[in-house]
């Protein structure tokens, strides 16, 4: 039988399998393979309605993937400090930043010093722990931000009983060969619409 690709209309190939499998294993959710974790990033921020020029909030303490799929996007990563306790993407600087350097316009919230328009949160469940991602999205909410969460070095892990990878509408995982799942090289995207897994879907097979 097939390994991967989309010629498998019974979904039995050993990839299906693996995706069926990691969204049996998170408790829910639509779960899409890539290449890496970083274009699964990628793909997340398209379907988060990031476009060029858009601006995505990302941690200052992280990998370098992260920032780099928000410019594989066309727009610009803006980085915001991590808390002393955790490492991670500090909820409070974030709201800060959102009220403080932002204005919002009918069309969107501004970063005042650019000019470009703030579309994503993209917070990293960073050396396995998790990052506060109610008071973030709570944040979010309120200015009608995405949030794309980045769990590639986190799989495994829980907040609040949740596990890293369902924390907000889009995931990411990555599969390197320094992760804790590992399949040499690999990715997945989890999110929970299947409308926007077969979008997803169409964009990791080369469109
Ligand atoms: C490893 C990693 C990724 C994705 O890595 P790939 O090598 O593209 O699979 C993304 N974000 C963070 C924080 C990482 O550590």
């Amino acid at each position: 039988g097939w390994i991967s690709s989309a010629i498998d209309p019974q979904g039995q190939c050993f990839l299906s399998r693996f995706e069926r499998g990691m969204a049996v294993y998170l408790g829910s959710g639509q779960a899409v393979a890539a290449v890496n974790g970083t274009s699964a990033l990628h793909v997340a921020l398209l379907l988060a309605g990031v476009e060029p020029g858009d601006e995505v909030l990302v941690p200052d303490l992280t990998f370098v993937a992260p920032a780099n799929a928000v410019r594989y996007a066309g727009a610009w990563p803006v980085f915001i400090d991590v808390e002393p306790d955790h490492w991670q993407l500090d909820p409070e600087k974030t709201a800060n930043f959102l009220a403080r350097e932002c204005v919002s316009a009918r069309d969107g919230l501004y970063n005042r010093h650019t000019g470009r328009r703030v579309r994503a949160l993209l917070p990293v469940d960073l050396l396995g722990h998790p990052v506060d991602m109610d008071a973030l999205l709570a944040i979010a909410n309120r200015h009608d931000l995405v949030v794309v969460e980045d769990a590639t070095e986190s799989l495994g892990a829980r907040y609040k009983g949740r596990p890293v990878g369902r924390l907000a509408g889009l995931s990411c995982l990555s599969f390197n060969g320094n992760k804790l799942l590992t399949t040499g090289g690999g990715g997945m995207l989890i999110c929970d619409d299947p409308a926007q897994a077969q979008r997803a879907r169409y964009y990791v097979t080369q469109a």
